[in-house]
């Protein structure tokens, strides 16, 4: 894989493994150097980025429990397919 054959479709495919850490070493430098050289990747790049950060802060929210009932009595009338 090249970097001057790699289109941002790709490179967008390989966004969250890059966080992950799961890409393959050439497909990271892949990565890499795409964003050093295309503006409309390095801004989707530093959405993703913002987003991430704010995940720790957001706090652990418990459904209330009307809403567990009505989930419950959905799924006993639906099944539990229609829920997931
Ligand atoms: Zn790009």
């Amino acid at each position: 894989m090249k970097v001057a054959d790699v289109s941002c479709q790709t490179v967008g495919g390989l966004l969250s493994r890059w966080y992950d850490g799961t890409l393959a070493e050439v497909e990271a430098d892949v990565y890499e150097q795409h964003m050093l050289v295309c503006p409309p990747c390095q801004r989707q790049n530093d959405k993703l980025r913002v987003a991430l950060a704010a995940i720790p802060a957001v706090a652990d929210v418990r459904p209330g429990a009307e809403l567990v009932t009505e989930l419950l009595r959905y799924a006993r009338e639906h099944g539990s397919a229609g829920v997931w």
